[in-house]
């Protein structure tokens, strides 16, 4: 099976991103209505990786007031270069504790925690910051060796480990499906992680929530909000196809088993 990627255009003009952010928009709103939800209920993060600071700003422009990187280092030089914006950044990629530090002094938010050591270097980076961070921890639905995230039966301990760690907001989980065009491999994993979320909440320490799901990306957003997504982090639809493969950003399985 051939994979059927939509065919993403370049958004070069505040116009071009615009019409992108309202087609997506609509698209989030019919999936809304599909699974009989508000279209508020639906946060949209805009995915900037590889995207440069002139469409950056075009993009704020048309719109976009919280960017998502998957870097630390790309995503701290851009939110130098545009501090005059005000934008709220999103660490949404795998985190070294050598960056803790980085992510403390600019984001306002972590999408990808899955280890204590790096709750606590985000801790005591962030207590010296004096700030705090919105974070989601992230859990490997599709069972593929090769991705981030915790193992779902890990999950309750480790949330229970976090009230240790005050500067660390903890508002939902985060996962990323398996890529494949094929919605029936897809689907599995968003509906893992929502009944993962059910499961834990009854049973959770004080002072952590797990009101938010982020699951849903440019490919696969529609079935990721069907199955109770209240973020979805969206950049090729917005921004248009990027050149970088995703192998660059997370491990991505054997070749030869992705068809
Ligand atoms: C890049 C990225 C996305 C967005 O992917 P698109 O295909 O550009 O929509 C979502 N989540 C993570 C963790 C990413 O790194």
């Amino acid at each position: 099976m051939s994979n059927p990627r939509p065919d993403w255009p370049q958004a070069t003009t505040a116009a071009e991103i615009a019409d992108n952010l309202a087609a997506v928009r609509a698209r989030i709103a019919d999936a809304c209505a599909r699974a009989g939800r508000a279209p508020s209920s639906v946060r949209l993060l805009p995915v900037s990786k590889t995207v440069d600071e002139a469409r950056l700003r075009l993009a704020w422009q048309a719109g976009c007031h919280e960017l998502g990187e998957n870097k630390v280092q790309e995503a701290q030089a851009k939110a130098d270069a545009m501090a005059d914006l005000g934008i709220r950044w999103s660490v949404i990629g795998h985190l070294q504790t050598n960056k803790a530090r980085d992510v403390a002094r600019f984001a306002s938010e972590f999408q990808a925690l899955d280890s204590l050591r790096v709750a606590e270097a985000l801790d005591r980076r962030l207590t010296l910051e004096q700030r705090t961070l919105d974070v989601f921890v992230q859990v490997n639905t599709s069972g593929e060796a090769s991705k981030y995230g915790l193992d779902p039966i890990e999950v309750a301990d480790f949330l229970h480990q976090l009230p240790a760690f005050t500067r660390l907001r903890v508002r939902g989980l985060m996962t990323l499906a398996l890529f494949s065009p094929d919605p029936d491999q897809v689907r599995p994993c968003f509906v893992r992680l929502r009944d993962l979320r059910d499961r834990l909440r009854p049973t959770l320490p004080a002072g952590i929530a797990l009101d938010e799901l982020s699951m849903g990306m440019s490919g696969d957003f529609e079935i990721a909000i069907e199955e109770g997504a209240t973020v979805v982090r969206i950049g090729q639809a917005i921004f248009g196809a990027r050149a970088t493969p995703d192998s660059h950003y997370w491990p991505t399985p054997d070749p030869a088993l992705q068809q």
